[in-house]
This record gives structure tokens, sequence and C-alpha cells, in this order.
């Protein structure tokens, strides 16, 4: 899938799951970091891809990728098990360093930030190049599984661009619409 694709969905789950914690302390703060860090962290995986949307996100990012491109190959370690395990315990120890002042409830911001992770891992098993999911064993894993592969979607093509990408923004519309009391109650408390 597209960098789009992917922080459009990273960011419909991790608010899904944020608005489902109700008891989320300095909700404002909190419901910021959510959508910040699922926006970087629905495309944190493509790390592994030079012309990644994160890069183009970070400052100096372009350049970064570039220098990238020869040593990391394309769905390697951050489209698996092991280094969404990784990843995450870097994010608890980041997030950590975030001090009390600033009202974020660090352990709602880690959850929804591997949400949207894992929503990117989810998508690209999708598609047909499947993500090697139990790295460092190298097969491909994908939905539906071989040698049903051939019904996956391929990335940034017409169905991803016309169907997926539009009905990904349409449940993350009719999810605020649908939650807006809610969500309004978050910000004002
Ligand atoms: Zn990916």
């Amino acid at each position: 899938m597209t960098g789009k694709t992917h922080q459009v969905l990273g960011m419909a789950t991790a608010l899904s799951y944020f608005v489902s914690q109700s008891d989320v302390k300095y909700s404002p703060a909190t419901m910021g970091a959510v959508l910040v860090a699922a926006h970087l962290t629905s495309v944190l995986p493509d790390i592994d891809q030079p012309a990644a949307q994160i890069w183009a996100e970070l400052p100096f990012g372009k350049t970064i990728g570039k220098i990238s491109d020869p040593i990391l190959k394309h769905r390697n370690i951050t489209h698996s098990a092991v280094g969404f395990i990784l990843i995450g315990t870097g994010l608890f120890y980041l997030f950590k360093l975030f001090p009390d002042y600033w009202g974020i409830d660090r352990r709602v911001l880690l959850i929804a930030s591997l949400i949207a992770y894992c929503s990117h891992l989810v998508a690209d098993m999708f598609t047909q190049e499947g993500i090697p999911l139990f790295f460092p064993y190298k097969r491909m894993i994908g939905i539906p599984p071989k040698p049903f592969d051939g019904i996956r979607i391929m990335t940034g093509k017409w169905f991803e661009n016309l169907v997926i990408f539009p009905a990904v923004n349409l449940f993350f519309i009719i999810f605020i619409i649908l939650n807006w009391s809610k969500i309004k109650m978050i910000l004002l408390r």
C-alpha cells in the first residue's frame, strides 16, 4: 500500500482505539499525541524503503532515504513480528521521556501507536508481495495465502487508489461523525 492509505488507516484505527478508552487522563493532549504518533507509526514500517513516505515527513529525510538505498531492502525486518517488538520497545522508552506536564497518557499513546503500526502490516499482507512476518525466516506471508495470492492488491494501482483509499477515508469520516459528541467532550475536557 502507499503511504497515504497507510496514514489514513493508521489514524482511523488509532483514533477508534483512543475514543474507546473513555477513561483517558488529560485527554486533549493525549488525543493530539495519538494522531501525530499514528500519522508517523503508520508509515514507520516503510523505513526499509528508500522512497518511503516517512522519509518525506522527516527533516532531511529525503537525503537519508537516498543514502539508505543500498543498505536497506524493500519489506524487511520492520514488516515482521520481530520488528514490531523492537519498535514497540523503542517507542516505550521514547514515550517514557515525555514529561508529566505534557499531560499525555503514555500507555494509551503506546497502544495507539502500535495499533497504527499493526494496521500497516495487516494492510501490506493484502498486497501482492506480502510481508516477511516471521523474519528472519524469509518467506513472504500474505492474505489470502498462496496459491490464491493472485487476487491480492497491487500497491499504488487502481484498486488501492479508487476503492481502498476512498473507503478508508470514508470510514474515518463516518467514524468521526458518529463519535463527534464524544470527541468534542474529550477536546473540551
Ligand atoms: Zn509497507
